[in-house]
């Protein structure tokens, strides 16, 4: 009688985590996603410090400098644990949430604000409209990422093993085993 509940219950249990069909490491996810929001916000919501404002009193002006640099600090610290928590745990951020940190300096890179964003061209005359490369600037280090716009994506490591396997089965070798990376 009891065995049989208890069996029932481990059966229960075990159903329950094999029918985990919910999102692997929610928690995870949900804290990348807070510490991200919290660093958006602090980052936009950081009071500027205007230099054209004169009407200001100069100790509150630089008060008012100071807080924005501890709010941005903050930002910043916020971002860096979340790619410690991504590389940590091993989840790869969305690209929009990639390119919305800067990469050296780990500021929340907000248009207009943060960054400046634009588009140019090497080829000659411009003629290559797949040669668009969007230059996005960091306002806190000053550097610049590039991301091309209308090169193809290119392919996962993943995709690049199974064309690799592909290839060597056409060679009619032995497919290579441990071809796929994490
Ligand atoms: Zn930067």
């Amino acid at each position: 009688m009891i065995g049989g509940l208890l069996k029932g219950l481990i059966a229960t249990t075990m159903g329950k985590e094999n029918t985990n069909s919910g999102i692997q490491n929610r928690a995870i996810y949900s804290r990348v996603s807070f510490l991200y929001q919290a660093a958006a916000f602090l980052s936009s919501s950081a009071p500027k410090a205007a230099p054209d404002a004169k009407n200001e009193e100069p100790a509150a002006a630089v008060l008012s400098s100071t807080t924005a640099l501890a709010v941005q600090g903050i930002s910043r610290r916020l971002t860096t644990d979340l790619r410690a928590v991504s590389l940590k745990t091993r989840i790869r951020l969305t690209p929009a949430m990639k390119h919305a940190i800067c990469k050296f300096c780990d500021s929340v890179l907000i248009e207009g604000q943060s960054c400046t964003s634009s588009v140019e061209n090497q080829s000659r005359g411009g003629r290559k409209p797949w040669a668009d490369v969007l230059v996005r600037k960091c306002h806190t280090c000053g550097r610049e990422r590039r991301y091309p716009v209308n090169a193809p994506k290119p392919k996962r490591k993943s995709e690049r093993g199974n064309l690799a396997v592909e290839t060597t089965v056409n060679k009619e070798r032995e497919p290579r085993k441990g071809g796929h990376g994490g």
